[in-house]
């Protein structure tokens, strides 16, 4: 029987290899897009900041963050998103390639999906976007704010660079290998400098959208609601706490109904987070 002759294979399962992340750690996955400067240049991305397909990384990071509860932050620049999964989760038994390879196509899909209504006037062609994720496990509070930290400085120093660049290409009629090689060694301070006198740009005064990057939340009005939530425990040293069925569907609901928003702030100081403090709960 069919029955008989799948037990005769079934063996074949146990050559999968076991991949649940740590537990009680925090979980962040980077998907970050394949070969996007050709892409950008394909696709006639204004440089350095294309507004439109900032806007459309952010509406795909959206919709992950709705489908997907768990995630409590996200943090995005150029092509490349982290989301941040809470400690305590259990989603996909923190099966490192279901987590991965779920989030990764899901942004990949609402990408594709939503792209005809950031740029109306490109058709996308093949070849189609694509993403590549990884997943990373931060065993405390601060290597998480750290490794967060880390994306924001990046965004900051591509962001004076790339301004600078093509500032002096743009306006200052250079070549980008002109542009490349006049920045080759310079510091913050002597970008700055060139950026005011030859071009009367205040970097400071640039959109904190480019100079900042975007964070993704969910944006709870009364944060007492986060007794409700799923995720959390109070105890950093314990494992998860169980919580009822009726606990984890309350929040659900309630995360379900609570607007993710997406804002152009500072998180590498405590401010940030002192004030949602449900994101780290
Ligand atoms: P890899 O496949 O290794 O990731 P990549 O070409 O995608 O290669 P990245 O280091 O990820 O390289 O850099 C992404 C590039 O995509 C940037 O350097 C920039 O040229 C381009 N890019 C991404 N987003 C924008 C945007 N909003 N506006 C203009 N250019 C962008
Ligand atoms: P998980 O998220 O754990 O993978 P799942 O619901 O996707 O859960 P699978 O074991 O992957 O479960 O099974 C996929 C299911 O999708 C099948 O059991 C079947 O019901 C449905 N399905 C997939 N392809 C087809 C198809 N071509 N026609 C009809 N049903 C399909
Ligand atoms: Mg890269
Ligand atoms: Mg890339
Ligand atoms: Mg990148
Ligand atoms: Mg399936
Ligand atoms: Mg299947």
């Amino acid at each position: 029987s069919p029955r008989m002759a799948n037990s005769k294979f079934e063996y074949v399962r146990l050559f999968e290899r076991p991949d649940s992340l740590l537990l009680n750690t925090w979980i962040v996955v980077r998907i970050d897009g394949r070969g996007f400067h050709r892409f950008s240049a394909r696709h006639g991305f204004t440089k350095p900041n294309d507004q439109r397909a900032l806007n459309l990384m952010n509406a795909a990071a959206v919709q992950v963050v709705k489908d997907l509860p768990d995630i409590t932050i996200a943090y995005g620049v150029s092509d490349e998103f982290s989301f941040v999964l809470h400690r305590a989760t259990t989603l996909f038994e923190r099966r490192e390639s279901k987590l991965v390879t779920t989030i990764t196509s899901t942004f990949t899909s609402w990408y594709m999906y939503l792209w005809p209504q950031y740029f109306p006037e490109t058709p996308l062609l093949p070849p189609l976007p694509t993403f590549d994720g990884r997943a990373v496990c931060y065993p405390t509070e601060g290597n998480l704010r750290d490794y967060m930290s880390w994306r924001q400085a990046d965004c900051h120093i591509n962001n004076l660079y790339n301004t600078t660049f093509w500032a002096l290409v743009q306006q200052g009629g250079m070549t980008t290998q002109e542009a490349e090689d006049k920045l080759k060694g310079t510091l913050s301070k002597d970008k700055n400098e060139i950026l005011f006198s030859q071009f009367k740009i205040n970097y400071n005064n640039e959109p904190e959208y480019f100079k900042k990057g975007s964070v993704v939340f969910r944006d709870y009005q009364d944060f007492e609601v986060k007794d409700l939530l799923p995720q959390h425990s109070k105890s950093s040293t314990s494992t998860p706490k169980e919580k009822s069925n009726s606990q984890l569907e309350k929040g659900k609901k309630l995360a379900k109904k609570t607007p993710v928003v997406v804002e152009h702030v500072d998180i590498i100081q405590d401010e940030f987070w002192v004030r949602r403090p449900w994101i780290l709960g």
